[in-house]
């Protein structure tokens, strides 16, 4: 932990760029552009750390999970602040299944015995660590109901990939209870494939060389995790559909249909808890059979081997399967001109415990936000586009306010919304920006109008510098010589997964962070003295995300022509491609190197035989595939784009005529359906609640992205026959999107 005391002197000091030297904003006039730079200059300046540090201090002072008093109070408060900002807000409340731990139990039953306590003690000075009654102790929402004892078998981080070396050693998890490490992919996939292997149960634990002692003194001392720290978290199968497990695809409002408990999909199959690296010390000691390989081993100071037993483990979880009341804050300034196209903006409130860091360090900077547009309303602004702000209920649990108040309004934001720009947590560091490639030019545009608090640097400079100094080869060359910085795709794991993925809304998540490491995710540690001893503790980037996001909005509510932008999307597109065509030869040459390994009897003569390790399994090479379609539909993508950008340009060249209005009237009406085009009603094979053809969280990474999700796991997976097929889909989508920037190109330019 690297923590700087920032001055309080410096921050009176913003250097918005001078509006005079400012080229004119894409997607405005010269006139309406620089009265745009003028009351950006003013929301700049109201954010204050100081407000941020208070309502950080009371949104966090108490336990506010689902379903507590303190979630209900704080959602009430935040409301009422928004009012008092002069916004229409109100709460929404929507029923949800939301487990609670009834019974939890772990332990060591053979060769010795061990009951781990599952307890984090209250901390000496961490003010509001002994809160006993109001936390919510340590599990994970969702697990399934069971009472097992069985031999115990170390599976790594629990991937795929990971039962693959088991199996090479001749170990199965058939009838036992696997422990996994946290981290290598989003945590309900360890018990979803702990289950498709015969696994009985699921304990997850933090190994202290991911967010322990490895990275440095662990809390109260310092920011990482200590011996008795767990990361609670959902385990819900998200990649097949997130929001309340007992309504998909529609609000759970009252009324509505729910799935009986027994017919919910997405509850895990087995019993899962997770567990702190003091708990899991003495299980992994008392494994024994082989020491497992380098790329598996943790920090802790014992030999870790794989199993099975003789350690044997007795894992108890059963849960109150109650329902319980989400409350969403929904606060809107109604748009002028526009007010049936919406500019979405939202955070959580609700926490696992106490939360400062998740999510109230992203709140927080959304309550300035909202503080100072406020204002600019006082002053005389007037936004043509409606804007809408939203603090959502259950994130934690699996995105359920998002999700049912996305599907409860399905129809209304289809029609009206614009774009859904989230955050979550933040941070000391660099700005992070992923979403939408229609919106990589436009994140450009804002990065560089915000100044790094603490370099003077512009948010975009010092993210340019990063990727030079630290990136491949093409990210050095791309960072030097490409227009605009790359941002990343949008997988899951936070509030946009139901505006993106399913409704097909363009979608940006941005935070800053990366200079203030921590290991108090989803403890009782992740709280206001944590936060404020070593994260943002002079709130100086929180400041800064509420300038970005703000800044963000503002451009949207007020751009005459909506600052999409097609050719980031047919290059990144492009590439998408590119890697899948690299994926299938790797594919290729990586198994028929291992058939041709086990023909010429390479794993027999290379194993151990007093500590052998099986041939892989043989599998059949991936034939070609046919690009051609997608290809096809990219060139197309990529001229109409071209096309779209040049008369594009021409809005920001010379005054508003009632004709050009009128013009820019009826092209962003389409232009909000642009990101629809992406999606199809059909959605992915096997989770159909996924629309978007371009953007899915993966099916067996949980959080991390799979772009052109159906056409990569088809790959990836080895179902050969279905990629073409997929393919297809996808240049479908491709020609949609090609065919309406074509015609809006053309309506621009007036032919
Ligand atoms: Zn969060």
């Amino acid at each position: 932990m690297r923590s700087i005391a920032v001055s309080l002197l410096a921050v009176t000091a913003i250097a918005a760029t001078p509006v005079a030297e400012h080229e004119t904003l894409k997607g405005f006039t010269p006139e309406s552009s620089r009265a745009e730079l003028a009351w950006e200059a003013k929301m700049k300046a109201i954010p204050e750390p100081a407000r941020m540090r208070e309502a950080m201090r009371l949104l966090s002072a108490r336990p506010h999970h689902v379903g507590s008093p303190y979630d209900k109070q704080n959602a009430e408060w935040i409301r009422d602040q928004f009012k008092s900002y002069g916004w229409q807000a109100s709460i929404e409340t929507y029923d949800v299944l939301f487990p609670t731990p009834r019974e939890r139990l772990v332990e060591l039953v053979a060769p010795t015995r061990f009951v781990a306590d599952l307890d984090e003690p209250a901390v000496a000075g961490d003010p509001t660590s002994n809160q006993k009654d109001e936390q919510l102790p340590t599990y994970n929402a969702y697990s399934g109901d069971g009472d097992v004892t069985g031999p115990l078998v170390f599976v790594n981080y629990g991937v795929p990939a990971d039962y693959d070396e088991l199996a090479r050693r001749g170990i199965s998890v058939k009838g036992a209870i696997v422990i996994a490490k946290y981290g290598g992919s989003w945590r309900g996939i360890k018990p979803k494939v702990a289950a498709e292997h015969g696994a009985i149960g699921c304990l997850i634990y933090s190994d202290p060389e991911d967010d322990g002692y490895a990275g440095g003194d662990v809390f109260p001392k310092g920011p990482m995790r200590p011996p008795q720290g767990v990361q609670r978290g959902s385990v819900n199968d998200m990649p097949t559909y997130p929001g309340d497990p007992a309504t998909p695809g529609i609000g759970a409002v009252k009324g509505a249909r729910r799935l009986a408990l027994k017919d919910i999909p997405t509850l895990t199959k087995i019993p899962v808890l997770p567990i702190s690296y003091g708990n899991a010390q003495p299980l992994l000691a008392a494994l024994r059979g082989s020491v497992v390989p380098d790329s598996w081993k943790g920090g802790l100071p014992i030999t870790y081997r794989f199993g099975p037993g003789p350690a044997t483990v007795h894992l108890k979880v059963k849960s109150n399967w109650d329902t319980k009341t989400l409350y969403n804050v929904i606060a809107r300034i109604p748009g002028t001109t526009e007010a049936d196209q919406w500019i979405i903006r939202g955070n959580h409130h609700d926490a696992w415990v106490n939360g400062a860091e998740d999510p109230i360090s992203g709140l927080v900077a959304e309550l300035e936000e909202a503080r100072a547009l406020g204002e600019l309303l006082k002053q005389g602004w007037k936004p043509k586009r409606t804007i809408v702000y939203a603090a959502w209920d259950g994130e934690e649990p699996g995105l359920l306010g998002s999700t049912e108040w996305a599907e409860h309004h399905a129809d209304e934001l289809k029609r009206k919304a614009v774009i859904y720009i989230n955050s979550d947590t933040n941070g000391r560091g660099m700005l992070g920006a992923s979403g939408s490639h229609t919106l990589e030019h436009f994140v450009n545009t804002v990065a560089k109008d915000i100044e790094d608090p603490e370099t003077k640097l512009s948010a975009w400079k010092r993210n340019q510098a990063r990727r030079i100094n630290s990136g491949s080869a093409d990210d050095r060359r791309d960072a030097r010589n490409r227009e605009d910085l790359r941002i990343g795709a949008l997988g899951s794991g936070s509030d946009y997964s139901p505006f993106l993925q399913h409704l097909g809304i363009a979608a940006l998540n941005m935070s800053y962070g990366g200079e203030d490491d921590g290991g108090i995710y989803h403890s009782i540690y992740d709280d206001f003295y944590w936060f404020t001893h070593f994260s943002d503790t002079s709130f100086m980037y929180g400041r800064a995300l509420a300038q970005t996001m703000g800044t963000a909005v503002m451009r949207l509510a007020s751009a005459e022509l909506l600052p999409f932008t097609f050719t980031n999307l047919a290059e990144t597109a492009k590439n998408y491609t590119t890697e899948l065509q690299r994926l299938r030869d790797t594919r290729y040459d990586q198994i028929s190197e291992t058939n041709r390994s086990i023909d010429e009897g390479v794993y027999f003569a290379v194993s151990d035989p007093h500590d052998p390790v099986r041939a892989p399994e043989r599998r059949v090479v991936p034939p070609q595939f046919n690009f051609a379609p997608l290809l096809n539909a990219l060139d197309s993508l990529t001229s109409a784009a071209k096309r779209y950008d040049r008369a594009a340009m021409s809005v920001s060249s010379g005054a508003m005529s009632p004709q050009k209005a009128a013009t820019l009237k009826s092209v962003n009406q389409r232009l909000v359906q642009a990101e629809r085009a992406l999606t199809s009603n059909d959605g992915l094979k096997g989770r159909s609640w996924y629309k978007h053809l371009i953007y899915a969280p993966g099916f067996y990474t949980g959080y991390g992205v799979k772009t052109m999700p159906a056409v990569r796991e088809s790959i990836e997976q080895g179902e050969w026959t279905a990629v073409d097929g997929e393919i297809a889909r996808v240049a479908a989508a491709l020609n949609r999107e090609a065919t309406l920037v074509s015609q809006l190109a053309a309506e621009i330019s007036g032919r």
